[in-house]
């Protein structure tokens, strides 16, 4: 398609622009969607701030950022017209993890290893734009009656369901979220699903506590508001007054704080599993109480990104069976991202998550 969009140019950190840009131009394999919905992730704040490099060459801009999206697809590469398992106006959400397909990692299927694709919005031009590209690969059509907001929850969802399928829960396990964002109430949704008996949720804000407990959290506990009637001073200490010194069977950390990483090896118990899915910082390490751990016959397990779960995720999402409507809280126009982000970094208005919609 010929012709200029608006989009949002992230050039340094705290730099971004609000530009007329020229419409991406597509390779054979490739589509153009008109983006609907975006969703602001963490991951964008971190590279608007200066705290993570972005994953292009040098590490900087310049760079449409976005990478969790849906919208409508507006034209079609020769490779996927030829297909026709697409048409223009299609509705769509994104995997923005575009792998190559044919590297040793893709063809053992962990494609979020891939060391030739590259993500939207991170390492490539994404989202926050009136038009992004997609692999044709890498589109899941979405149900006439899913908004384009609750569709643009599938990547984190993915992410989160990648996560929960990495704890391996058993039916009546126990069960702890760490950081109850919209990634983590998901988890509390689908960890529920599994057929865990009590699933635990630990935070520092009583409203987002409260969407995890709509999520089906039953145990709630806040480490840090002492006015909060889920003010829990020791942690450690509480899990095993509740559990009768048991202490958990399963826990994921959904949160940059690398403490949580600690807290989840003491919570932790016998033959129990232990997921670290949050981004902690680039320094950041955990200490693990080794010979404790091994007594206690523990996994410890790292979750990067969707390789596997996207099926479940979409079916997830697409059924009704969890619904992130609760969880997108605010909405904001293409040219106030900057404001969108600061507002979502400062946690006002009890934002939980935020979408651009273009
Ligand atoms: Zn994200
Ligand atoms: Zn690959």
């Amino acid at each position: 398609m010929k012709g200029t969009m608006k989009a949002q140019v992230f050039y340094e950190p705290f730099v971004m622009k609000y530009e007329e840009v020229r419409i991406p131009t597509l390779r054979a394999d490739q589509v153009l969607i008109r983006v609907r919905a975006c969703g602001i992730c963490g991951s964008d704040n971190a590279y608007y701030r200066g705290k993570s490099p972005l994953e292009t060459p040098t590490g900087k801009g310049p760079l449409i950022l976005g990478h969790e999206f849906s919208g409508e697809i507006a034209e079609l590469g020769d490779i996927p017209k030829e297909q026709g398992l697409f048409k223009v106006g299609d509705r769509v959400t994104v995997n923005p993890v575009q792998y190559c397909g044919a590297c040793e990692h893709c063809l053992r299927g962990l494609t979020n290893l891939c060391e030739f694709g590259g993500g939207r919005g991170a390492s490539s031009d994404g989202a926050f734009a009136e038009y992004a590209v997609s692999k044709y690969q890498n589109l899941w059509k979405i149900p006439d009656d899913l908004a384009f907001p609750q569709a643009s929850m599938a990547e984190p969802l993915a992410c989160g369901t990648y996560g929960v399928m990495n704890m391996n829960v058993n039916l009546g396990d126990t069960a702890a979220v760490i950081g109850p964002g919209p990634i983590g109430s998901m988890m509390v949704r689908m960890i529920k699903a599994m057929g865990a008996s009590k699933v635990y949720l630990i935070g520092t804000r009583d409203y987002r506590l409260h969407a995890g407990q709509k999520f089906g959290a039953d145990v709630l506990m806040n480490t840090k508001a002492k006015d909060s009637p889920y003010y829990v001073e020791d942690v450690v200490a509480k899990v095993a007054e509740l559990t009768g010194g048991k202490m958990l069977d399963r826990v994921i950390t959904a949160t940059a704080n690398a403490e949580a990483m600690q807290q989840a090896l003491e919570i932790s118990g016998k033959a129990s599993r232990v997921v670290f899915f949050g981004l902690p910082g680039e320094g950041d390490e955990v200490r693990v109480p080794a010979l404790r751990s091994i007594f206690s016959d523990k996994t410890i397990r790292f979750s990067w990104l969707a390789p596997t779960s996207w099926p479940t995720a979409t079916k997830a999402l697409f059924s009704g069976m969890l619904d992130p409507a609760l969880l997108i809280t605010h909405h904001f126009p293409l040219k106030d991202l900057v404001h969108a982000l600061d507002f979502v970094q400062e946690r006002r208005d009890n934002v939980i998550k935020a979408v651009i919609e273009p």
